[in-house]
């Protein structure tokens, strides 16, 4: 099975309204509800695939029940979900039908104890023998040290188990310097770690900082990858109109689904393209067209960049 650790779970709200204004009260014309977070949202799209998947992170009081009974749902997603004493957070994204963008509140989310940090490094460290690769997605929850990622990449290396990191910030510059076998920045992200916006020398300097690969994902105009291997551009035919929340995670799903089934960088890279377009195509946030998905997987090439990695 796959691993995704998601720390600060959420359950997300999406409300549409025709016009997002201040000062005006607003008629929500379409609500939705879905278990969030990002590395939930990379476990439900491998499910989706057909991968065993299995989530891990924290969850508790009825926001987490209700995360917990949604996920339940999901066949090839098993629940590892350790309970806390604190309140899973909600996010709400509402959606302006004319401009066709998102406005986006995200709450920090609860506390998390020392007790109950301990107790998921232990659920993390029994479930690593059975995982064929693992992926840390998301902000840290208030109460978790800063160094929580760093610590889990070093767990995941000495039990030999390939290990994705997409966070921001300090929690991605310490986790970087554990040597993860592969990072998943955002263009922003990329930027803030390294203090250069041209991505190619973003990615290499990355790398230098103890990233084993680096897969940075540049919004409409797809991915660059920099591994020990070669270096590649895989990119959308054009841009998808769409809800781009998710579209990261769907990145991070193809990467691993691609890596589960033993293919080569070329072919991770589109799966992962294609897939994260096919997310921001599908109406709802975080979910993927499926046509979309086949049809774009094979209209999109991955395209070898000169130079030594
Ligand atoms: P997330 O909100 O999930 O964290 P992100 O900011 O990490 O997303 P982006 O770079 O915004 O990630 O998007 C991820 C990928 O989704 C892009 O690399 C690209 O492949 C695809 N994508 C995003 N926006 C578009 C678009 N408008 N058209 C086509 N593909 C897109
Ligand atoms: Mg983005
Ligand atoms: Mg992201």
């Amino acid at each position: 099975m796959i691993l995704t650790v998601t720390l600060n779970t959420a359950v997300d709200l999406t409300y549409h309204v025709p016009t997002l204004r201040r000062h005006t009260t607003h008629r929500v014309t379409e609500t939705q509800d879905r278990p969030g977070g990002k590395g939930v949202n990379v476990a439900r799209v491998l499910a989706r695939l057909g991968h065993p998947t299995t989530v891990t992170g924290f969850a508790g009081g009825p926001t987490g029940a209700w995360l917990r009974e949604a996920l339940s749902g999901e066949p090839h997603l098993k629940d590892a979900l350790v309970p806390i004493g604190g309140t899973t957070r909600r996010t709400v994204a509402v959606v302006d039908a004319a401009g066709g963008d998102t406005t986006q509140f995200n709450e920090p989310g609860p506390t998390v104890t020392a007790a109950e940090w301990e107790a998921l490094k232990k659920a993390y460290a029994s479930l690593l023998p059975g995982a064929e690769a693992v992926a840390l997605c998301g902000s840290l929850p208030p109460g978790v040290p800063v160094g929580a990622y760093a610590h889990l990449i070093r767990e995941a290396r000495s039990a030999g188990v390939p290990v994705l990191l997409d966070t921001s910030g300090e929690p991605l510059r310490r986790g970087i310097a554990a040597r993860p076998d592969l990072v998943k920045p955002n263009a922003a992200e990329l930027a803030d770690l390294t203090g250069t916006r041209d991505p190619r020398h973003a990615a290499r300097a990355a790398r230098r900082r103890g990233a084993r690969a680096v897969v940075a994902s540049l919004g409409a105009e797809g991915l660059l990858a920099e591994t020990p291997v070669g270096a590649w551009r895989a990119a959308p035919p054009g841009p998808v109109r769409g809800n781009p929340t998710g579209a990261g995670d769907s990145v991070v799903a193809g990467l691993l689904a691609g890596l589960a089934e033993g293919a080569d960088w070329p072919d991770r890279l589109v799966r992962a393209a294609a897939l994260s377009a096919a997310t921001v195509h599908a109406s709802a946030a975080g979910e993927y067209d499926e046509a979309a998905y086949r049809d774009l997987a094979a209209r999109i090439t991955a395209t070898a960049l000169p130079g030594a990695a």
